[in-house]
């Protein structure tokens, strides 16, 4: 069996993972556009990331990763120019909360958040452009933009797949989202036109503004050099984006960009691709003011293969509360039995890396819990059978702390709790104070039928939230 592999989109085929410059492995992955809040279809590509990095490093490697942060493109000037303000006063707000949506998931954040709107980026896509012109891969038209020659890059349609004779590319595009059967020239530089109100720098071919692709060509070579070992993204953005990418830096440095495209599946809403462009979407605060912790949708995101499509449902959330609950039950056990181990008993072996096995399985999640969950099970038998010592107990726990690494879902939720629960609580343990113990009930009925559970210990009233029965 293979060491660790992954499935490259490029040859379509698992391929044993050898970065370049082992330990070290550069991973870039195209950040969100912010032009409105982060939907959780976007977060799952983060969490598939997020998994990518985590594995990657319980294996021994030194990741450096860089997420981009699109602040220009259509998108964001058409919603700059809507809500009539400045590029900047509109994309801020948005990339604040995305940063703070991504704290709520536990995703580690990356190394890098380059802006494509940053001088330095800006600059590297202007000398880009410039090479690929005085290589004849590009050229300036009448409408003044520059765009890529497709016919003279011959690799342009190996990673999506296209057949160019079929396909018959004819005329240009200037926008930076487009089918299949729209290919053709695409846009590097977009000379100003109306739309753009103030949104313009200086190039050496007019007025303008950088299109989408060339942005994370210019931000990727800048930060991690001309060749990358993993580029990841959404399937979505295989074609034209990655497809753009590749052309234009392998355009400018001869050399083959990236060792291993990856690209999670969509998540589905009704078996729909979730997106802003359909309205199906949910954001991560629409799920947090649900009632779910940020713990409860990482999970929920997680646990399905990344190249597999995952339907978004409340069922679902469900399902991960209740798989949750269980790890927590399972670790206050293990945490109880182990309390009595004496010091050379903690020496017990830590019992199985059978979770990173499957994970060096292209990331095989489900396999990984399964292993999780079977464990769970026998580990459970054993204490109920009283045939679980406190050392045995330990050496559970450090097998839980070693994934936990990887999956971040211990239960330390530092969570806040949501603001009319947060008042109800509040009101009981003040009617508490003065011993008003019918309205004390009624507060405790409240909150339970909110679904929130009361104990009252002696360092005061705990609220947790109430879980189903155990699967
Ligand atoms: P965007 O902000 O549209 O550029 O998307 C940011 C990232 O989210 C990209 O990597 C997309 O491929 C990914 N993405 C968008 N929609 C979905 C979805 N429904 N499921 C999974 N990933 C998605
Ligand atoms: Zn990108």
């Amino acid at each position: 069996m293979m060491a660790l592999g992954f499935f490259n989109t490029y040859s379509r085929a698992l391929e044993e993972f050898s970065p370049r410059d082992p330990p070290n492995v550069s991973i870039y992955t195209c950040g969100p556009t912010v032009y409105s809040n982060a939907h959780i279809g976007n977060f799952r590509a983060y969490i598939f990331e997020d998994l990518l990095q985590r594995h990657l490093e319980t294996r021994g490697f030194k990741v450096h990763r860089v997420m981009n942060i699109t602040d220009v493109d259509d998108k964001t000037i058409r919603g700059a120019r809507e809500a009539k303000i400045s590029l900047t006063d509109f994309t801020e707000p948005f990339k604040r909360r995305f940063f703070e949506d991504l704290e709520t998931l536990r995703i580690k954040p990356a190394n890098e958040y380059p802006g494509a709107t940053e001088p330095r980026y800006l600059a590297r896509m202007i000398e880009m452009i410039a090479e690929l012109i005085k290589s004849d891969l590009a050229y300036q038209a009448e409408d003044k933009s520059v765009y890529f020659r497709i016919n003279k890059f011959p690799n342009y349609g190996k990673l999506a797949h296209l057949n160019l004779e079929e396909l018959r590319p004819t005329g240009r595009v200037r926008s930076d989202e487009y089918e299949k059967e729209n290919i053709g020239d695409f846009a590097l530089w977009k000379a100003w036109d109306e739309a753009d109100g103030e949104v313009a720098w200086d190039s050496p071919w007019g007025r303008g503004r950088p299109g989408w692709h060339i942005e994370c060509s210019a931000m990727a070579t800048t930060l991690l050099g001309d060749q990358l070992d993993i580029h990841c993204g959404g399937v979505d953005n295989i074609f034209p984006h990655h497809e753009a990418e590749i052309a234009q830096s392998e355009g400018v440095t001869g050399k083959k960009f990236v060792r291993y495209w990856m690209h999670c599946a969509h998540l589905l809403v009704d078996n729909q691709k979730m997106s802003k462009s359909l309205g199906n979407f949910y954001t991560l605060r629409d799920v947090i003011a649900k009632g779910y912790s940020g713990r409860e949708v990482r999970y929920a995101l997680l646990r399905v293969h990344y190249r597999a499509p995952l339907n978004f449902t409340f069922e679902g959330m469900e399902e991960s509360r209740q798989a949750l609950a269980r790890i927590n039950k399972w670790l206050e056990r293990l945490r109880e039995t182990s309390g009595s181990a004496s010091p050379e008993e903690q020496r017990a072996p830590v019992p199985n890396n059978d979770f990173q096995q499957a994970l060096d399985d292209d990331l095989n999640i489900s396999g990984a819990l399964g292993v999780l969950f079977e464990s769970i099970r026998e580990t459970n038998r054993a204490m109920d059978a009283n045939e679980l010592g406190p050392a045995a107990a330990k050496a559970w726990l450090q097998w839980w702390d070693g994934i936990n690494q990887v999956l971040a879902l211990d239960a330390a939720e530092t969570l806040a709790l949501p603001p009319e629960i947060e008042a109800l609580a509040e009101a009981r343990r003040l009617a508490r104070l003065a011993k008003n113990w019918q309205k004390s009930d009624e507060l405790r009925k409240d909150l339970n039928a909110r679904g929130w559970e009361v104990r009252d210990t002696k360092d005061g009233q705990k609220i947790t939230r109430r879980v189903g029965p155990e699967p």
